[in-house]
C-alpha cells in the first residue's frame, strides 16, 4: 500500500468561461478509483473552486477584486465538491472536504487536528479532498497556490509520493511548445539550473505554472517525499504511475526523510525572528547534530517569545536552520556569546542550557 497525494490544478479541471470540465474530471476520477481499488490511499488537493464560481457568476475571467475572487471561491467550492462527490459515487467511493489556510498549518494544535481528521477519513476508506479556504484567507495566511498546499499536505499525511497533474507531460529541457524541447524524466536534485527551466508562471484561472510546481517539488523532496509531475490531460497516467512505471518527470527525494514534526518545523510553522551564529555554532548544527548553545550566537534580529520558532543564520545571513527557542529575544540579547554556566548570572534564572534543543531544530 502506498499513500499518494494528488494535486489537481484549475487549468486541468476548469476554465473561467466553461466552468468545470466534467468529462476530464470523470477521466481523472476513474484513474484514481482504479488506484484505490489496487489497495492504495489517496488524498486529493484540488483547485477549480474559483474557476467554477466565475462561471456561475457569469464572469469571463478572474476579476481583480479580491472580494469577488473570494466570493467566486465560496460559490464554486460547493460545485467542485458536488462534482467530485457525484462522480466518485459512480465508482462507489465517498469523499470528504477539508479546507485549510496557512494559519491552520502554522498552528501546531490545528495541524495535528487536521492530520487526525485526514487519517480517520482514510481509515474509513473516505477520500479526503482539500483546497485552500479561499473565502476567508487573506494574503498573510494564504498558501499562494495549491502546489504549496499540496507539498504541505504530503508532509501532513506522511505521503509516499506527491503527484502533481500538469497540462504538459512534465518538466522539459526548454519551452515545451518548442519542437526541440525534451522531457526530463529524472531529476536527482532541484538545482537553480533546474528551476530556471520552469520559465514563466500562471494561467488564466490558476496561480501556479511550472515554476510553482518546482518550488512545491523542492519542498516535498527536501522533506524526503518523491514527487512526480505528470500530464493530467491524458488518461491512464496515474494508473501507470501506481504500477511503478516511468511517467512524466520524477524528482528524487533527499535520502534522509524528515519526521512529520520536523517537516512541520521546516515548512509549516512561520518564524518570528532570527539569530546570527558564528562558524563554530554553524558547524555544530550542520555537521555534528548538536543543540544550539548561547555561546555561538552573535546577533539577534526581531522580537520573539519563548516557544516561538526562529531562523538560524550564518554570519552572511544565509538561513541554515529553524527551531523552537527556549529564550525570548530580550533574554537572548543578554546571554549571546556567553557560556551556559553564565546564563543564570546574566538573567537571574535559567530555563535550559540549550537555546534550541536538537529535537526542536531542523537544519535546512
Ligand atoms: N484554491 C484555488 C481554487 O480552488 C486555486 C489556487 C491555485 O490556483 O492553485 O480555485
Amino acid at each position: 500500500m502506498k499513500r499518494f497525494v494528488i494535486k489537481i490544478g484549475s487549468n486541468i479541471l476548469a476554465s473561467a468561461d466553461k466552468g468545470l470540465n466534467t468529462k476530464r474530471l470523470k477521466a481523472i476520477i476513474s484513474d484514481i478509483s482504479s488506484i484505490i481499488d489496487g489497495g492504495h490511499e489517496i488524498v486529493i488537493v484540488s483547485s477549480g473552486a474559483i474557476a467554477a464560481g466565475l462561471k456561475k457568476l457569469g464572469l469571463k475571467g478572474k476579476p481583480q477584486d479580491i472580494r469577488l475572487q473570494q466570493a467566486a471561491a465560496a460559490i464554486g467550492q460547493s460545485s467542485l465538491m458536488w462534482a467530485y462527490e457525484h462522480t466518485f459515487g459512480r465508482f462507489d467511493k465517498k469523499v470528504a472536504q477539508v479546507l485549510l489556510t496557512r494559519d491552520d498549518i502554522a498552528n501546531r494544535l490545528r495541524y495535528i487536528n487536521a492530520k487526525n481528521t485526514l487519517f480517520t477519513l482514510m481509515a474509513y476508506g473516505v477520500i479526503p479532498l482539500t483546497n485552500e479556504n479561499d473565502p476567508i484567507a487573506v494574503d498573510e495566511i494564504k498558501f499562494g497556490d495549491n502546489d504549496m498546499l499540496a507539498a504541505l499536505a504530503a508532509s501532513l499525511v506522511e505521503a509516499d509520493m506527491l503527484v502533481i497533474l500538469s497540462d504538459v507531460n512534465g518538466l522539459y529541457s526548454k519551452d515545451p511548445k518548442l519542437k526541440t524541447a525534451k522531457l526530463i524524466k529524472h531529476v536527482p536534485e532541484i538545482t537553480p539550473a533546474i528551476e530556471k527551466l520552469a520559465g514563466g508562471r500562471g494561467s488564466a484561472v490558476g496561480t501556479g505554472g511550472m515554476y510553482s510546481k518546482l518550488l512545491a517539488a523542492k519542498q516535498a523532496t527536501d522533506h524526503g517525499i518523491p514527487v512526480v509531475i505528470i500530464n493530467g490531460r491524458k488518461n491512464g497516467m496515474l494508473a501507470r504511475l501506481a504500477d511503478g512505471r516511468s511517467v512524466g518527470t520524477y524528482f528524487e527525494p533527499v535520502k534522509e526523510r524528515l519526521s512529520s514534526k520536523k517537516g512541520w518545523i521546516a515548512y509549516g510553522v512561520r518564524s518570528r525572528g532570527a539569530i546570527y551564529l558564528d562558524d563554530g555554532a554553524v558547524d555544530a548544527l550542520i555537521h555534528k547534530g548538536k543543540s544550539l548553545l548561547p555561546s555561538g550566537i552573535t546577533k539577534i534580529e526581531g522580537q520573539f517569545k519563548i516557544g516561538d520558532y526562529i531562523r538560524c543564520l550564518n554570519n552572511e545571513g544565509k538561513k541554515i536552520a529553524k527551531g523552537l527557542t527556549n529564550y525570548s529575544s530580550e533574554d537572548l540579547d543578554k546571554i549571546k556569546g556567553k557560556k551556559t554556566s553564565e546564563i543564570e548570572s546574566a538573567l537571574g534564572f535559567k530555563y535550559s542550557d540549550e537555546v534550541i534543543h536538537r529535537d526542536n531544530l531542523v537544519v535546512v
